[in-house]
């Protein structure tokens, strides 16, 4: 086999396509067709072995988590996946690999109703970049720079279960059945694509937490020229975190990272209405603190007044 026909057997012939795909997989570039009054959003994410996934991983689950990690971009900018390409580098021609590897990708392509487009295969450490194109309504892809004085903070889920499972869970004392619900929680985060419509009916910002929820609202704070104050109490935690975590539980959420959950911010006069919309479509949200003109970053557990300061303490590359 050489590179190719592994193109062709991996990745050409099981891909679905799409209606707006009027050529994919097969020629120099890929042509796509953007459906009128739409914007175009795209994304790029690498993974490399040891940072994003361990090599004891079955290559199925890398996958998965490849496409899920660049979802979830599509997803904090409030818009839907459309179409996906894949630059690969290998280390060798290893074609169970490629099997688990690419019935992974199909698999969560399928999920999302995103075509595979094209992509590039070389030869070297093992690596994947995907990038991701995603379609929003014209104007309605929701950014991080638009939080406000008053407008409230919300996670849309309990955070802190995949940073427990990469950083502790050896030292956890789980049982084998809690060890599996941890490892699923890193390998299969699921992006939020279902708040999309609310976010761009009532979202003012919003961010993916995938470097950690204290590194990403700063990331929001900074784009919006604003601050923020948390109410400790709120903040959702995974019921496996806080078991055996106790004390350290509410620092693993605030600084641990892989969540792949969203954070946004809803101004005042919408936040009845956010919260009836979720009810709606029976979503729970978790409203964690308030955005506040002062610059940085404050906590509190009971009183507001007596809050300090919180440094961002997140994952970092460099
Ligand atoms: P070129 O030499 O013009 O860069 P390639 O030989 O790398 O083209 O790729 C041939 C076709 O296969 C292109 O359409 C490319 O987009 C696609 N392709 C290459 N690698 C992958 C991959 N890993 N997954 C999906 N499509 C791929
Ligand atoms: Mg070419």
């Amino acid at each position: 086999m050489n590179e190719f026909s592994l193109i062709d057997t991996y990745f050409k012939s099981p891909a679905r396509s799409r209606a707006d795909v009027i050529f994919g997989i097969g020629d120099d570039a890929a042509c796509l067709s953007v459906p009128p009054d739409h914007h175009l959003l795209v994304s790029t994410d690498t993974l490399v072995e040891e940072v994003h996934f361990s090599s004891d991983w079955d290559p199925y689950d890398i996958a998965w988590k490849s496409v899920m990690v660049n979802v979830s971009d599509i997803a904090a900018m409030a818009a839907t996946p459309s179409w996906i390409s894949l630059a690969l580098t290998l280390p060798a021609l290893d074609s169970h690999w490629l099997n688990r590897f690419s019935q992974g990708l199909h698999a969560a392509l399928d999920t999302h109703n995103i075509a595979l487009i094209g992509g590039d295969t070389t030869r070297g450490p093992l690596s994947i970049t995907l990038t991701i194109h995603g379609l929003a309504a014209a104007n309605k892809a929701v950014k991080r720079s638009g939080a406000k004085k008053g407008d409230s903070i919300w996670v849309s889920g309990e955070l802190a279960a995949a940073a427990l499972a990469v950083n502790y869970l050896h030292d956890t004392p789980c049982s084998s059945a809690e060890m599996l619900i941890l490892l699923d929680k890193l390998q299969h985060p699921t992006p939020r694509i279902d708040l999309a419509p609310l976010l761009q009916r009532f979202a003012t910002s919003a961010i993916d937490i995938s470097d950690g929820l204290s590194a990403d609202l700063q990331h929001i704070c900074k784009a919006s020229g604003v601050g923020a104050l948390l109410n400790l109490n709120t903040i959702p935690i995974h019921p496996l975190v806080k078991k055996y975590m106790g004390e350290g539980a509410v620092n693993l959420a605030l600084n641990g990272g892989d969540d792949y959950e969203l954070c946004f911010t809803i101004p005042q006069q919408e936040q009845s209405n956010f919260i009836e919309a979720l009810a709606a479509r029976h979503l729970i949200c978790y409203p964690i603190g308030v955005i506040e003109k002062e610059l940085g970053m404050r906590v509190y557990r009971d009183r507001p007044h007596d809050s300090k300061a919180l440094t961002p303490d997140g994952y970092r590359h460099f």
